[in-house]
Parts: structure tokens; C-alpha cells; sequence
């Protein structure tokens, strides 16, 4: 198993200097990329002393890379390359050179690639490939574009089938979903992986620096799913909360369909990702694709985390107990306390699961009336229209629609005549920070507690339940203020 420093450089002598970074950086060979150099090199000597294993490769424009000369030519060059003490050869798959053997070629390996920059084939496709890639050099290698999980599934059970070849191979990942087979590519049983010399000098779309992939040898992926995956702070809040803790880990997007959920639950054993959060559409139908729910995901019907524990994987709904702990840092506790909900979606549902286990009364108001009647059946509440709510006293009023979030209108869920002094009213949307709801609710003389409260706790408690470490609250509200800003 070995790193492969891919090195981006302009000429022989920067790709020499290169070479000695890779080294104390901790890389095991180095992939001199000829092709992405000014012009073609005549003058190896500044690489013969490197201290690193080398292997040449000059890809050609149509597999990708920038080289578009002739045979005769990269035959040249992979002679000179070899007097110059490099042991490995990269030739594509349809090279006319393969095969061939001088004097000088005799001497080195030959690395067999097919690169696809454009999607991953089915398994089998995969397979037969990589099965003629191996029979025509010492090595084979397949770079394949991931778009989705399903391709990303689909290189995965290839890797699992090459494995039980027992000949070595080299397969990855490039693209949007190709950066987690290069970080677990001992786990997929490639031979090699490839890395960039820093960030910036990738030399293939979903390469890694040497220097995060050492870091995350045995380090903890976690990530998120639902579709769209359009902006979300999560990202930022956890690896905010990796850094600072200074935890090897890394949070990554993965994008799927609602048919691609159980090969994404496949891929968390099989990648051994940690644990996911689950946003729309996913919260609900991702349930019966797990092993075990937790109290608060079966109390709400939903799942906001999952957690791989040893291969089980647990549902969890972080939403519930955030807002019992957003309650508690406001000094509010709601035992007793009469308490509107307005919506009855997910978030509403999480509200009325911490507002029943904490002692409050709950009325729930919806615009679809009986949606609000089937959460106050659920949780022991009673169900009102929203315009009933006018003529109501509550102690307690939270705000579970989406109105006044970024991107949707900018106005009142319900009627601001509800709102009085005295009264507690939190909005559970954090982007903006100050939405219409809380600046009428504060206008009114009521405390008011912002959705970005229940966002970090949520976040805090999901961290937790992946890594074992709870980060510092701190760490995520700075990470969550950048992102409002
Ligand atoms: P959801 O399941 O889609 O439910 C949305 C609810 O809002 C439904 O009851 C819907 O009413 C109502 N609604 C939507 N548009 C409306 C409109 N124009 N007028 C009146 N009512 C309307 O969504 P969710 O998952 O519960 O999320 C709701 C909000 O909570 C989102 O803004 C989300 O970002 C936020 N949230 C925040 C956190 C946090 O950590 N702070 C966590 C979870 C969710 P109908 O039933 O009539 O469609």
C-alpha cells in the first residue's frame, strides 16, 4: 500500500524539488506528469538523484491529460526516463506501446490506466477492464469520474470483486464523490493511491493533498445526504469542530436519490464512514434502511443523524434534544407551560416531541389542518386553525415554517397579535439570524430565542455521537456566524 505524490511542475528541475517534498511529506513514489509541463523535456539529469521511487507518464490529450505528440516521441522520452532511473511507465490501456520492450524498457514496470473522465460504468464493465488493463502490463490502474452514489457503489463492489483476484491493482475515484476512495483506498484494497504535493497542485479532479490524506489514514468520515444538497452550514460547523479538536476527520456531501439509499447505508459499512446527517428529502423514507432507532427518532418519525456502530447502523433525531437544550441555555424550562407549535412538518414534530417529554400543553396551528391534527393526536395535543390562534394566550410560541428563511417570503407565520411581553417565542430557522418572526416577537416585548441555537446543539450532539468527543460550543456558533454573514 503506497502514496503516489502526482507531480504538477513546469520543469525538470521544479519536478526534482518536488520529488524532496514528497519525500518529507512523507510519500512513498512519485508521479512525475511530463505531459503538464511547459514542453516536453530533453534533460532528466536534475532527476536521476531524487530521492523517490519515480514513475513517467505522459497522458495524452484523449485520456485526459495535455499531451498530444506522437508515439515515437513518448517513446523517447519513457527511454531517456528510464536511463534516468525511473521504474515505473504510465501507458493508456489502447497505447500502440504496449508490449514494447527495449533495453531500456525492460528495466521498468508498466502501469496499465484507463481514465473516464465522464462517469463510471456498471461493475462488470469494471471488472473487464481493469482484467485486460492487468493482462497487458504489471499494473493495472482505473481512474473513473463519480458522480453519483450509485457510481460510487458501483467502483466500490468492482474493488470488492478485484480484490478476490489477489493480483494488485489501482482503482479510484475522480470527480465530486471521488476524494473518499482515495482517503480509504487501503480499505478498497487498491495498491496505491494518488496524491497532490499541496492543495492547488491536483493533478485530477478529486485528488487529496499528501498532507490531508496521511492525516486521515485512520482518520473519521462523516458527510451528509438528501438531494438537493443546496447550502448547508453543516459542513462548515463539523469541520470547523475536527479542527479546532484537532481530530482527523472530514465531512463530505453525499448527494442521493431516494433509491440510492440503501446503497449509500452499504457504502457507510463498507467505506466505514462514521455517520451521516440526513436532510430533505431523506429524514423519513432512510428509516427502514436502518438497523435501530433511537427514542427521539422514533418519537418523531424521522432521522436527522445516523451512526455507524461497528457496522449497525442507528438512527438518531438530534433535533429533539437540541431544543430541549436551546430552552435550557435561555433559562426557559416549559413544564406546565401552554405552548404553540406553527407548522407540522419535521421541525414541528421534533418540537412537539421535546415540548410532550418536557411537561408543556401543546396547540398546534397549520395551514394543511390536518396535518396540524395528526401531530396533536401524536403528541397529545389539540390542533387549531392558524387563524383561531388570534384570540389565544400561550406561553411558549415556536415557529416551525419555513416563512421567513432565505429564499422564502419574508412575512409572518401567524398573526403578530399573539405575541405579547412575557412570552417566549423561538423561530427554528437560523439563515437569516433575525427573521421577521423574532424581530416582531422582540418588538413585542417577548425573550426570544434564535434558530441558530437549536442548529449548533443539533450539531453538537451529532458530533458527539460520531467521534465520541463533544466540541466546544464556541467552535460552531463562530463557524455558523461566518456563514450568516
Ligand atoms: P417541512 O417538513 O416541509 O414542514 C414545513 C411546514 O411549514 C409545513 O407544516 C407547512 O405547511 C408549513 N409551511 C410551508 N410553507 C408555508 C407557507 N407558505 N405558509 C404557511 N405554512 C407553510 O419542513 P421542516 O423540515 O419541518 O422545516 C421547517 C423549517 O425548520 C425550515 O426552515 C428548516 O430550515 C427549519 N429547521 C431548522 C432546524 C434547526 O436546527 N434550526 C432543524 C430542522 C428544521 P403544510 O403542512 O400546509 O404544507
Amino acid at each position: 500500500m503506497a502514496i503516489c505524490v502526482s507531480v504538477r511542475s513546469a520543469t525538470v528541475k521544479e519536478a526534482a524539488a518536488a520529488v524532496s517534498v514528497a519525500q518529507e511529506k512523507g510519500a512513498d513514489l512519485v508521479e512525475v506528469r511530463f505531459d503538464l509541463m511547459s514542453s516536453p523535456p530533453t534533460d532528466l539529469a536534475p532527476l536521476k538523484t531524487a530521492p523517490l521511487p519515480k514513475m513517467a507518464t505522459l497522458r495524452s490529450k484523449a485520456h485526459g491529460g495535455e499531451w498530444e505528440g506522437k508515439d515515437e516521441d513518448r517513446l523517447r522520452l519513457y527511454r531517456r526516463a528510464a536511463r534516468a532511473g525511473f521504474s515505473l511507465i504510465d501507458l493508456e490501456i489502447d497505447s500502440p506501446l504496449l508490449g514494447f520492450r527495449d533495453r531500456d524498457l525492460k528495466k521498468v514496470e508498466v502501469v496499465v490506466s484507463h481514465h473516464d473522465h465522464e462517469g463510471t460504468p456498471p461493475t462488470s464493465r469494471i471488472i473487464e477492464i481493469m482484467l485486460l488493463a492487468g493482462a497487458r502490463g504489471d499494473l493495472a490502474k482505473g481512474a473513473f469520474k463519480v458522480n453519483t452514489v450509485s457510481e460510487l457503489h458501483r467502483l466500490v463492489h468492482a474493488s470488492k470483486l478485484l480484490s478476490l483476484t489477489g493480483k494488485k491493482f489501482v482503482l479510484l475515484g475522480m470527480g465530486p464523490l471521488g476524494p473518499i476512495t482515495r482517503l480509504r483506498y487501503r480499505r478498497l484494497g487498491s495498491s496505491m493511491t494518488y496524491a497532490s504535493l499541496e492543495p492547488g497542485k491536483e493533478t485530477a479532479q478529486g485528488q487529496v493533498d499528501i498532507a490531508s490524506l496521511k492525516k486521515m489514514e485512520n482518520g473519521i468520515i462523516t458527510g451528509i445526504t438528501g438531494m438537493p444538497l443546496g447550502h448547508s452550514f453543516s459542513p462548515s460547523m463539523h469541520r470547523a469542530a475536527f479542527e479546532a479538536m484537532g481530530i482527523a476527520g472530514t465531512y463530505l456531501p453525499f448527494p442521493a436519490q431516494r433509491e440510492e439509499l440503501p446503497l449509500l447505508m452499504e457504502l457507510m459499512r463498507d467505506l466505514d464512514i462514521a455517520g451521516l446527517n440526513v436532510t430533505i428529502p431523506h429524514k423519513e423514507t432512510v428509516m427502514e434502511h436502518l438497523d435501530r432507532l433511537d427514542g427521539n427518532a422514533e418519537d418523531v418519525g424521522a432521522v436527522n443523524v445516523i451512526v455507524n456502530q461497528k457496522g449497525r447502523l442507528i438512527g438518531k433525531n438530534t433535533d429533539v434534544s437540541a431544543l430541549a437544550q436551546a430552552f435550557k441555555a435561555a433559562g426557559v424550562d416549559v413544564r406546565g407551560k401552554r405552548s404553540l407549535i406553527v407548522g407540522a412538518g419535521g421541525a414541528a414534530r421534533a418540537c412537539a416531541a421535546f415540548l410532550r417529554r418536557d411537561g408543556a400543553n401543546i396547540v398546534v396551528a397549520n395551514r394543511t389542518r390536518s396535518r396540524a391534527e395528526e401531530v396533536a393526536r401524536r403528541f397529545s395535543g389539540e390542533a387549531v386553525g392558524l387563524d383561531d390562534v388570534k384570540g389565544m394566550d400561550f406561553d411558549v410560541v415556536v415557529n416551525c415554517t419555513p416563512l421567513g428563511m432565505k429564499g422564502f417570503p419574508s412575512q409572518l407565520p401567524i398573526d403578530p397579535e399573539v405575541f405579547h411581553p412575557g412570552q417566549v417565542a423561538m423561530d427554528v430557522i437560523y439563515n437569516p439570524e433575525r427573521t421577521p418572526f423574532l424581530t416582531e416577537a422582540e418588538a413585542r416585548g417577548c425573550k426570544i430565542i434564535p434558530g441558530r441555537e437549536m442548529l449548533i446543539y443539533q450539531a453538537m450532539d451529532a458530533f458527539e455521537a460520531w467521534t465520541g468527543q463533544r466540541p466546544p460550543y464556541e467552535i460552531l456558533a463562530e463557524a455558523v456566524r461566518k456563514e450568516q454573514e
